[in-house]
């Protein structure tokens, strides 16, 4: 198992930037980032870094490109304006990802859609939406991997209605985000997960989380942990012993947290740490 760094983890660092993040992550052992789009667009506009210039870090150095994270808010838009804006804005991660040579592009689910949608609606539609998505990237073997979000919220909130789109689809292209904070947060379903194909879970998202309400208002991505602290209560060893069942093919293990604590460190010191405790979670579970 491969260990991979998300910049959700250090964005909010003190003088953050894209480029530093490959450096730590090479220094610090990283296989692979998720490239959040927030840091990316931020460093793009002030002119700190080029496609161009990440491109050819990418090709000079052994850390990978793991994702372009994220599309947001890709379903349920109710005008031709929204929608014709959610492609503009894919065209525009898809051009980014041919440059950078990423081959795989996360999508967020809409949250507080505004109507009253049932989940099989919601699917259908989203199975139209990735249809459509599918057909720019296809030609460039780009992968779609849709990220259900735990939140009351979220239009797609469980690992089974996640997978649900990603079965209709039925492409080798179209997959799943697997995000232990995600799972828990809208108590996805143990027996879909032990029944699902390991070959559609694309990313798998590594973090611990506060024991709080499924549901909450309270209960957002700032309660998710270090894996192993003594305030975190997933069941990781289940996690891993299902990720093995299924077969998970993803290959990386990727730490991704949101903690605003963590944001007080210095970016080298959250990289440091945040290798330090997804090779010991590997090395644990995977060893
Ligand atoms: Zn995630």
């Amino acid at each position: 198992m491969k260990i991979g760094f998300n910049e959700a983890n250090d964005r909010f660092c003190k003088d953050h930037t894209v480029m530093k993040d490959l450096e730590l992550c090479e220094k610090y052992g990283f296989e692979g980032i998720d490239i959040q789009s927030m840091c990316l667009d931020r460093d793009l506009e002030s002119g700190k870094i080029t496609l161009e210039e990440l491109a050819d870090w990418f090709k000079n150095h052994n850390v990978k490109m793991l994702s372009y994270n994220a599309l947001e808010h890709f379903n349920m838009k109710q005008t031709q304006e929204e929608k014709d804006e959610v492609m503009a804005k894919f065209d525009e991660i898809l051009r980014r990802c041919l440059i950078l040579g990423c081959d795989t592009i996360v999508v967020v689910p809409s949250e507080n859609i505004g109507v009253e949608a049932t989940i099989s609606e919601i699917r259908e539609e989203a199975v139209a939406v990735l249809r459509q998505m599918l057909a720019k990237c296809e030609p460039h073997g780009i992968r779609l991997s849709l990220e259900f979000c735990g939140a009351p919220g979220m239009s797609i909130n469980r690992f089974e209605d996640a997978y649900a789109i990603v079965q209709e689809i039925n492409s080798p292209l179209v997959g799943i985000t697997l995000d232990q904070y995600h799972f828990h947060g809208m108590a996805s379903s143990w027996e879909s997960l032990e029944k699902a194909d390991g070959k559609k879970i694309f990313i798998w998202h590594l973090n611990g989380t506060e024991d709080v309400p499924c549901g909450a208002a309270y209960n957002t991505d700032e309660k998710r942990l270090w894996p192993g602290d003594p305030k975190d209560c997933l069941d990781h060893k289940r996690f891993a012993d299902t990720l093995k069942k299924i077969g998970y093919a993803g290959d990386y293990c990727i730490i991704e947290i949101f903690r605003p604590e963590y944001y007080e460190l210095s970016q080298e010191e959250n990289v440091k740490k945040s290798a330090e405790v997804t090779k010991a979670h590997v090395e644990k579970y995977w060893g």
